[in-house]
């Protein structure tokens, strides 16, 4: 299972070479100090005595930012037991121990996201309202669980870049809900296959106002959902923060999978049948659940 799009690695390279480039640099550096050095101890006794002061100290800091940070780091070290032992006062050694850190560990930035956040794909809880209005096909190809299905129908997923998502992690939760066995193939009439090529079905995450361009004129509001013109087009903000009409979110998330590939399968709007049955997940849960109980399924009994 490689989960890593081809980019992550092309980073990774990137990464690496321009830290190689930044030891490339440095090391001329020292070079060039070296070169000075050896310059200086041959003009003359006077000029090599302050070379001999000043360059070395100059070439220590290059030093430091490549790496050789084992001899500045061995130097402190060694300061710092010198001191210690040369002043081992009572009063020195409890105020490190007094200020522990308690108060600094505990400081994650931003808001935690929960484990059923990250298995959605979230990076982060950040919610814009537009992002760069381009879509990035998540790479890879999955086939379909079950191959002996009456229908195989291929999906390819996208997001908009620019969104804190991980698109691979992101595309497994969508192919997980469509291939659920309660979901549009239960009993063996369908099985989806993930491609990052061509395919029947677009699953698309998206900012509020690409989502809404792509479901124009359907009036989407900067917080619905649609399935239409091939797509299903998935509000981001919502996929971060679902709505009031779902308590849990992974049921939200995968509701809204499934029912909007659901219009792309073909399937309309239903309505709630009775007081305190699952709602179909057809109707239109986001607008309202009640009087029904909310449901992310097609087939809740796997038939
Ligand atoms: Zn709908």
């Amino acid at each position: 299972m490689s989960r890593n799009p081809p980019q992550h690695g092309a980073r990774r390279q990137r990464e690496a070479g321009g830290l190689r480039r930044s030891r490339g640099r440095f090391g001329a550096v020292a070079l060039a100090v070296a070169g000075l050095l050896g310059l200086g101890a041959g003009a003359g006794t006077a000029l090599a005595a302050i070379d001999a002061r000043v360059l070395p100290e100059s070439a220590a800091s290059p030093g430091t930012d490549v790496g050789a940070q084992a001899s500045p780091g061995t130097d402190g070290g060694s300061d710092a037991s010198a001191r210690a032992s040369s002043t081992p006062s009572p009063t020195a050694t409890p105020t490190p121990v007094v200020t522990p850190e308690p108060t600094e560990s505990p400081e994650p930035t931003g808001p935690v996201l929960s484990a059923a956040d990250l298995s959605a794909g979230l990076l982060s809880t950040a919610e814009p309202t537009a992002a760069s209005g381009e879509l990035a096909i998540v790479a890879g190809n999955v086939p379909a669980p079950d191959p002996s299905a009456s229908s195989i129908r291929t999906v390819r997923v996208e997001v908009e870049v620019g969104l804190d998502i991980d698109g691979p992690v992101f595309a497994d939760m969508v192919m997980a809900s469509l291939n659920d066995p309660r979901g549009w193939g239960a009993g063996g009439t369908i099985s989806f296959a993930r491609t990052d090529g061509d395919a029947e079905i677009r699953v698309v995450l998206a900012s509020p106002d690409l989502v809404d361009a792509m479901c124009a004129p359907l009036n989407t509001n900067g917080i619905y959902s649609c399935g239409r013109y091939g797509h299903a087009a998935i509000n981001h903000t919502r996929w971060v923060s679902g709505t009031d009409e779902f308590p849990d979110m992974t049921v939200y998330r995968q509701y809204v999978v499934n029912h909007e590939v659901g219009h792309l399968l073909g399937h309309p709007h239903e309505t709630c049948p009775a007081a305190g049955e699952l709602a179909p997940l057809m109707q239109q849960q986001t607008i309202a659940v009640a009087p029904c109980l909310p449901n992310a399924w097609p087939y809740p009994d796997g038939l």
